[in-house]
């Protein structure tokens, strides 16, 4: 990347100016201490490949080496997980943040303190999805796959094609498919993400429409 920012020239800005950023806030935001969760360090921690979070001095330097960031500012590793360790529960899980990332392995490589962010992003993800926050283009896709068993529709067109390759027929909603979205839930969390969306007055859910 050509803006790519070099790893020690770690990007600068406040905490406060990190809550703005995320949540795209037109007013500035004050941080209340009732509001934090102050568990919600343990919460990523108790999520496969989020433990080492803990371990961060806020360095900036995977800031400084992410790609995304060079092309949108409002991208902070070093503040999410910043917000994350106060325990700025909501506004962590409902920023659009956590689904941004490309998962480069850049910060993951250069951090010194091993916190292993790009992995940890997935620990994110998955307590965001937990707590009813996804992001709508993946709600969008969630019904592709519980509806086709794929992101396109294997229709008789696609298989006389791969009947003319010599390939096997495509059937519609594999077993496999079936089986992981029965384990994980995956459509209920999907299904209430969007529900929340529609009726953001339903509680404390009604966040991850982020659009
Ligand atoms: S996660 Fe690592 S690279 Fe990023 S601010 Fe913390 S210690 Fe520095
Ligand atoms: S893994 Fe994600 S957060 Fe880390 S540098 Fe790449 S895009 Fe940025």
């Amino acid at each position: 990347m050509e803006d790519m920012k070099k790893p020690d020239q770690p990007n600068e800005g406040t905490d406060q100016q990190s809550v703005d950023e995320v949540t795209k806030s037109e007013e500035p935001k004050v941080i209340r201490f009732e509001d934090l969760d102050p568990n919600f360090k343990y919460e990523i921690q108790a999520e496969p490949s989020g433990e080492f979070i803990t371990r961060c001095y806020a360095c900036g330097t995977c800031t400084a080496s992410c790609p995304v960031r060079s092309i949108e500012e409002t991208f902070n590793p070093r503040r999410i997980i910043h917000m994350a360790l106060l325990g700025m529960k909501k506004e962590v899980l409902s920023s659009e943040f956590v689904w941004l990332c490309s998962t480069c392995y850049a910060c993951y490589e250069r951090c010194p303190q091993d916190v292993r962010i790009t992995e940890m992003m997935n620990a994110l993800k998955n307590l965001a999805v937990k707590n009813g926050y996804i992001h709508p283009a993946f709600t969008a896709q969630i019904d592709l796959i519980q509806g086709h068993g794929r992101l396109y529709e294997a229709d008789s067109f696609v298989n006389k094609k791969r009947a003319k390759a010599e390939l096997p027929k495509l059937t519609e909603l594999p077993d496999p498919i079936k089986a992981i979205f029965k384990a994980t839930g995956l459509y209920e969390y999907s299904t209430e993400a969007k529900e929340s969306r529609e009726s953001p007055q339903s509680g404390d859910t009604e966040g991850g429409s982020n659009e």
